[in-house]
């Protein structure tokens, strides 16, 4: 039989699961966890715990789940820090187009890049996320903007998550911007993403996503390439209503979406849809605050009854962000999160986002992926501790798929 390991002890364990503890993320106070293999085999008080072959002693730690990145941009080559330097001297966007900067420069410097450049680039942004207790990543293509450089990246991410030891979810992002060859032919761009790029990625992407805003794709070519990405399986996930207000959060949820993310724009009706279609919303502080975005709002959303994911949006661009942590402390200032809801939001709705139903949540049967987070010295060992100080906390131990790594 094979050996149980056991960590128990832990200060405050949280489940996030509604029906293993107290409250949405599940706290049991003195919790422990057990694991068999690659699977957790359960979840309780300490002094309930099973016999172990190997204890793990969590005195002092606050335990949860190896998080969840659900919105990442993971793949891509060259940098855009001399941007980044532009803008902060007063340069608009179109001064940088003009510059050959923007989404076009990465989209230039990706297409140059091998397979194998783009593996090791993705692996070591996703080692050094899997560092910080993240251990399930989406990583969405959309820098090859070509049927042949979109089917490098989604490789690579796949390739990187392998290397790295992370589960990688894939989205095809085809419809992220047009690119150069297709400058003025918008349409005809639209139609080799449905025609082209899709039917020869589609066996290997999970989801399916489109830009829809102000100077991106229309609501109408967004539920044209959407609708295409659903018929061939894909789940749909949107980018909407981040610039400008558009309707696209409606559109994405009338067809099912399993998110729509961004949302700093959204309206009544765009949240009214997403409530009674169960879509998620995805919060990305990360480029809430490089582009200096106003809030979504959360409250409004709240109400409604939206659950609320969060996640870095990794990218080189908008939000060069890879610490999830982070982006959980920003959820809470910045957009007013609770501490349970930004912690839920980097698991348990992160993983629903990602149709992952074994993972973000402490529970019999699920993946064995757990952090063992130890609070600032001289801070208890409390939940809200980890997220009132910014970045990812000193982790005491970590399981991914029930290794200690
Ligand atoms: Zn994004």
């Amino acid at each position: 039989m094979a050996a149980t390991t056991v960590v128990r002890g832990i200060d405050v364990l949280l489940t996030m699961d509604p029906n293993r503890g107290a409250g949405q993320w599940g706290r049991i106070d003195d919790g422990a966890v057990a694991m068999v293999g690659d699977r957790i085999t359960w979840v309780g008080r300490s002094a309930d715990a099973p016999p172990a072959s190997v204890v793990v002693d969590g005195a002092g730690c606050v335990g949860l789940p190896g998080l969840v990145d659900c919105h990442t941009h993971a793949v891509w080559a060259g940098s855009r820090a001399v941007e980044f330097q532009r803008r902060l001297a007063g340069a608009n966007y179109t001064d940088i187009l003009m510059a050959g900067g923007g989404i076009l420069s990465t989209v230039r410097a990706t297409r140059e890049a091998s397979l194998e450049h783009l593996t090791e680039l993705a692996a070591h942004r996703l080692g050094a996320m899997r560092d910080k207790g993240v251990t399930a990543v989406e990583i969405k293509s959309g820098y090859g903007l070509s049927p042949e450089a979109e089917e490098r990246c989604l490789k690579a991410a796949k390739a990187a998550g392998t290397r790295a030891g992370v589960h990688v979810s894939t989205t095809f992002w085809g419809a992220h911007t047009v690119p150069e060859e297709f400058r003025g032919n918008r349409a005809g761009y639209v139609r080799e993403v449905i025609e082209v790029q899709l039917p020869r990625l589609a066996d290997i992407a999970d989801a399916i996503d489109v830009y829809v805003d102000d100077g991106a794709f229309t609501v109408e070519e967004g539920r044209a390439i959407l609708s295409a990405g659903r018929q061939r399986g894909l789940h749909v996930r949107i980018h909407a209503e981040q610039v400008a207000y558009t309707g696209a959060a409606e559109m994405a949820a009338d067809l099912g979406a399993r998110s729509a993310d961004h949302l700093e724009q959204i309206d009544a009706a765009g949240i009214a849809a997403m409530a009674r279609s169960g879509t998620l919303a995805v919060l990305l502080p990360g480029a809430m605050l490089y582009l200096r975005d106003p809030p979504p709002p959360v409250g409004a959303m709240r109400v409604a009854g939206i659950r609320m994911a969060v996640a870095t949006d990794l990218n080189p661009g908008t939000s060069p962000v890879a610490d999830l942590w982070a982006c959980a402390t920003l959820a809470c200032v910045t957009m007013r999160l609770t501490v349970e809801e930004a912690l839920c939001g980097i698991t348990s709705a992160a993983a629903d986002v990602l149709g992952l139903a074994d993972r973000g949540r402490l529970r019999p049967g699920g993946a064995a992926d757990f952090v063992l987070a130890r609070p600032a010295i001289g801070e208890p060992p409390e939940p809200a501790v980890l997220l009132q100080h910014l970045g990812a906390p000193r982790l005491e131990a970590l399981f991914v798929g029930g290794v200690r790594v």
